[in-house]
């Protein structure tokens, strides 16, 4: 029981496997070879012309490991390339012998490795130098499918021709299905790829993590609603394609962008990629199985422009978080961690028209540690910070969770005290004043603070409300500071 146990652990261990597959070249290129080839054979299921099918996804593989492992997986590539054209000739019943295959196999494979190999080397670079910027990866990596799907098209059309694969009479009407089938299959397939060979393949060329912002999200409930939602959609719109038998309602499969989005807004890259990958299989297999194929152009282009719609969704999450970093940072006071000044005034103003509105009391208090000099002058700065930030928290302490502390700026701070009058705000800094007794700066200098507090008068705004509360907190430091004064009306 404990072996068996034992040996499923070894056998489904991630780590374990990472570490066979970084040690070991051979079972590396062992593995990606038996990959490419099941890749290659789904491809076959959606053909619809001579050598173009709706979507290739060995391109996407090629490309995928080729940016990840780099040219040290080429026996891998070069080997599938040849068993394929073993495949392909036997498929179309092309009688050419052993040799001239092999042949055509590694000419094939050189056309189908050498765009993409360059295209990986060229987003590698890319990628290194602006990693902080995610959208403009995501740029760079959709001109570059684009433009290395080309060049593998026409670099593999007419070597197929050549080596007596293809006719010359098919480049016509094979190339630009070729192409966009090629670069839906990078464009959709690739980043779905880099994803599942960086969890087991790490390398150290292309690191996904070196990107900024990709969070890793973990599959949930949530997702699989989302996912299955996305399918019903997708096959409703290609039954309904098939049941209408018309063109117009092909263009339904646009729809999809909705769903894609929402995906794309609330998951991670991972899940994102592999949502789109799960679509373009559903939509090459739907074609397939309800013979869609006088369609299958449309779906060629929605499922091109669904994924180059996902991936710049990707970078939501990044920009919804530097948002959220950059509300915190402009609402919340570096040293203190209390509101900052913006915060405290759009938040006063909005409770002052609440208060006013529903007669509530509202008050205002201002205090400001006494003879604040002395301790930078003294001490040194450092252990003036130290003096604000405890300061600060004791304060917090002092507050309910609907008052509002923050810093006017050096060492004054205010506090908004919402549905509180003036004698229970006068009791709150006196009980500050209080606490304050306990606290010694170096152990030497006891430190102590004035307070001006005001309540709300009607038709006051903000800016009336804290003059007179900072009248107040003048008059406690003229009356000797360390205490609390009421403002006058
Ligand atoms: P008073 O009792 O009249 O308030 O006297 P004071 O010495 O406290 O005078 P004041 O409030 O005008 O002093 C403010 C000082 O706070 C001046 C400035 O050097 C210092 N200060 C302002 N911001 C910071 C800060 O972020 N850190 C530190 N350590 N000192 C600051
Ligand atoms: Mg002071």
């Amino acid at each position: 029981m404990k072996s068996e146990s034992l040996h499923r652990a070894t056998l489904f261990d991630r780590r374990l496997w990472q570490e066979r597959l970084q040690q070991s070249w051979l079972l590396r290129n062992v593995a990606l070879l038996c990959l490419w080839l099941l890749v290659f054979e789904i491809g076959w299921l959606v053909e619809y012309t001579h050598h173009a099918s709706v979507w290739y996804p060995v391109a996407g593989l090629t490309f995928a490991s080729l940016l990840l492992l780099g040219f040290s997986i080429l026996p891998a590539l070069l080997t599938g390339c040849v068993l394929v054209t073993f495949y392909t000739a036997q498929h179309y019943q092309i009688t050419l012998d052993e040799l001239q295959l092999l042949k055509a196999g590694l000419l094939f494979g050189l056309a189908h490795i050498l765009p993409y190999g360059i295209g990986a080397i060229v987003l590698r670079t890319l990628a290194k130098q602006g990693a902080r910027d995610i959208s403009r990866i995501i740029v760079q990596f959709l001109v570059i499918a684009a433009v290395s799907s080309f060049c593998a098209t026409w670099l593999v059309i007419p070597t197929l021709v050549a080596t007596d694969m293809m006719s010359q009479a098919e480049i016509t009407a094979t190339w630009l299905p070729f192409w966009i089938g090629d670069m839906a299959g990078v464009m959709v397939l690739a980043p779905f790829f880099v994803g599942l060979l960086s969890r087991v393949m790490p390398s150290a060329l292309f690191r996904l993590t070196d990107l900024a912002g990709l969070k890793q999200q973990q599959f949930s409930s949530k997702y699989l609603m989302k996912l299955l939602l996305n399918a019903l959609l997708l096959t409703f719109c290609m039954l309904l394609a098939k049941v209408t038998d018309s063109p117009n309602s092909a263009f339904a499969i646009f729809f999809l962008v909705i769903p894609h989005m929402w995906i794309a807004c609330s998951e991670s890259a991972l899940l994102n990629v592999s949502s789109v990958a799960l679509s373009s299989f559903l939509i090459a297999f739907w074609v397939h199985l309800f013979g869609l194929m006088d369609y299958v152009m449309v779906y060629q282009f929605a499922i091109n422009v669904i994924a180059a719609n996902t991936l710049f969704g990707l970078a939501i999450p990044t920009l919804l978080a530097d948002n959220l970093q950059l509300r915190k940072v402009a609402f919340t006071d570096s040293l203190t961690q209390v509101a900052s000044r913006d915060r405290l005034e759009q938040r006063a103003a909005l409770e002052i028209i609440r208060s006013q509105q529903d007669h509530k009391p509202l008050s205002l208090m201002v205090f400001d540690i006494d003879y604040f000099k002395r301790i930078n002058d003294e001490f040194g700065h450092h252990v003036g910070d130290q003096a604000l930030q405890q300061l600060a928290r004791l304060a917090q302490q002092s507050l309910r969770p609907a008052d509002l502390l923050g810093r006017f700026g050096g060492d004054e701070f205010v506090v908004l005290l919402p549905q509180t009058e003036i004698a229970a705000a006068l009791h709150i800094a006196e009980r500050i004043i209080e606490q304050l007794q306990q606290v010694y700066i170096a152990d030497v200098h006891q430190l102590t603070a004035s307070f001006g507090v005001a309540e709300l008068n009607n038709d006051e705004d903000y800016e009336q409300l804290f003059r007179r509360a900072d009248r107040a907190l003048y008059q406690a430091k003229l009356a000797g500071r360390n205490r609390a004064c009421l403002a006058a009306d």
